[in-house]
């Protein structure tokens, strides 16, 4: 998948067809985020607290997401006090028509980029080049799949998929190093091709972490560094946020940080916590507020608690469907259990309608989120919502066989005959050579089952009476308590 092709909302289960999954990736991701999701728990064991901290950060969000109209306007007027430049997009065309504006008022050549998920909502990288602009990724991961000219397949790490021995090959295709798969060496390498470029850029562009609306400060947490040198080194610094990202106190900050990245990386705290108070001297910074959707997740009571999530990731590497077939096959930005909730409201059921279903429901994404979203539940809201509305989630030849099995579970006799009509509809298929539709797709792989020569009832008939203990039949059955 090549970093300009367009994502946009490919359904789950076609995006996975066309092989939109990671190159022999799903392996190594599988264990890396089994890994990281045996970790995190460890870390999170050792804190007695850990629960009342979830429980907290939960009641934080549900506020700031209640309150999100007077949060974000105090949050511009205080972060405007500090110089900062505010603008405010209703969707991804007019954030990158606000970057361009800042690109052209600044005669800006060359970009340096911190992580952001919005910036890849915005598609920014490709509409920078489209404008002659060079975008670089610093951030170690994104830095690894723009050269490789992929996709982040992971939100906190977007290189999970690559291996070391992936890693020197592709430094040795793209910049003509000698090959090694030695991580220290390969770090090495990647700082020595990127330290250069911080101080010949024009522009630097980051994400948000928190909003913080009272102080009107901006945070931004990483591990690398990349980040500090991004928003300060060149003259003018664009920060993207989406409208979610508001906290209402610098107060709570500590109980997010420490959240965060113990779900994320599992560590006690980021390298780095970055406060940003306004533009450094003699430089610029602007603010892009960005919406994209989120509104109609506010719109939906049954769904808003989704706009809590702080992008730790933990979801991701708890999900046995997502450690299974990666991020891209979730065919937009945000892959696994959040993706699957969070994308249908972004990009709009018809397009992502089958997300929803990308999911086994086995609870364990509740479990480790540190913000307690409940996505097992949003996940079969959604369902809902995507077989009640336009989607392609909505099937006529479901609702049929639903209704088909609604009618003979009602009764004895209706029961016998659809079995029987399923034994018989099986025996047939076996001789035809092509199979329609779902069938079709499912016997691909697999052998049609064999059809026993007699039914259980018929077998119970004759043998039950021999199995059933003899109290039980002479008291005429277990019967219940009084
Ligand atoms: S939904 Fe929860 S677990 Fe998943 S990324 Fe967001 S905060 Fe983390």
């Amino acid at each position: 998948m090549s970093e300009h092709e367009s994502l946009f909302g490919a359904p789950f289960l076609k995006a996975e067809n066309e092989g939109l999954y990671e190159p022999h990736g799903s392996e190594s991701l599988g264990m890396s985020a089994e890994r990281s999701i045996k970790h995190n728990r460890e870390v999170a064991a050792k804190i007695p607290q850990w629960e009342e901290w979830r429980a907290a950060a939960n009641a934080v969000k549900r506020y700031a997401i209640a309150n999100l109209d007077k949060l974000l306007v105090e949050f511009e007027k205080n972060i405007s006090a500090r110089g900062t430049t505010v603008l405010w997009a209703k969707d991804a065309a007019e954030a990158n028509r606000h970057v361009l504006d800042i690109v052209h008022r600044h005669s800006v050549k060359t970009v340096v980029k911190s992580k952001s998920m919005v910036s890849e909502e915005m598609e920014l990288n490709h509409v920078l080049a489209e404008a002659g602009v060079r975008a670089l990724e610093t951030d170690l991961g994104e830095y690894l799949v723009q050269l490789a000219e992929q996709r982040p397949t992971h939100i906190v790490t977007p290189a999970l998929h690559l291996s070391a021995e992936d890693v020197g090959r592709l430094f040795e295709r793209k910049l003509g190093e000698p090959f090694t798969a030695e991580h220290e060496a390969l770090t090495d390498i990647a700082r020595r091709h990127l330290r250069e470029e911080y101080l010949r850029a024009d522009m630097g562009v980051s994400g948000v972490n928190f909003g913080i609306a009272d102080t009107g400060s901006i945070c931004i947490i990483e591990n690398e560094g990349n980040a500090g040198l991004s928003t300060t080194a060149p003259p003018v610094h664009v920060a993207l946020m989406g409208i979610e990202k508001v906290i209402p106190s610098i107060r709570y900050l500590p109980l997010f940080l420490n959240l965060l990245a113990r779900s994320g990386t599992g560590q006690q705290l980021t390298t780095y916590t970055h406060l940003l108070h306004g533009p450094t001297p003699n430089r610029k910074q602007y603010l892009i507020i960005l919406d994209n959707g989120r509104s109609n997740v506010l719109k939906d009571p049954h769904a808003r608690a989704a706009l809590f999530c702080i992008r730790c990731g933990a979801c991701l590497n708890s999900c046995p469907v997502y450690r299974r077939v990666g991020g891209w096959a979730y065919g937009w930005v945000y892959p696994g259990p959040i993706g699957s909730i969070l994308t249908p409201h972004l990009v709009g059921l018809e397009q992502a309608g089958t997300l929803p279903f990308a999911s086994s429901l086995c609870g364990a994404c509740g479990e480790v989120c540190p913000v307690k979203i409940d996505i097992p539940h949003q996940l079969v809201h959604l369902r809902h919502r995507a077989v009640e509305e336009p989607s392609p989630a909505k099937s006529w030849t479901e609702r049929l066989t639903w209704q088909m099995w609604s009618w003979a579970m009602r009764g004895p006799v209706r029961y016998r005959l659809a079995m029987g009509c399923v034994r018989l509809g099986v025996r047939l298929a076996r001789f035809l050579p092509w199979h329609p539709g779902k069938l079709g797709a499912w016997t691909r792989g697999r052998a049609l089952p064999d059809v026993p020569g007699d039914t259980f009832r018929n077998w119970w008939k004759r043998n039950g009476s021999r199995l059933v203990p003899q109290e039980e039949t002479s008291s005429g059955g277990t019967g219940g308590e009084a």
